[in-house]
């Protein structure tokens, strides 16, 4: 999973980010590299839940009824 998104990383993003993109990973089976990008977009969805909002804006779907 490759996220490059206009937002302040905190430590445990930094953290999450580069092991997600380390050699083991790469290397590592599915379960593994999906368990971690799911704690990652967990992490994500609660603390930088802008970072969140903003990729679903990104995402190329019709949205209706969206609060403004
Ligand atoms: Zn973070």
């Amino acid at each position: 999973m490759k996220l490059y998104l206009d937002f302040d990383p905190c430590q445990e993003c930094n953290t999450m980010m580069a092991e997600l993109s380390s050699p083991e990973m790469l290397f590592a089976d599915e379960k593994t590299r999906s368990d971690e990008s799911a704690k990652f977009l967990r992490h994500l969805t609660y603390n930088h839940n802008e970072v969140v909002q903003a990729v679903m804006e990104d995402l190329p779907k019709q949205k209706k009824g969206s609060r403004t």
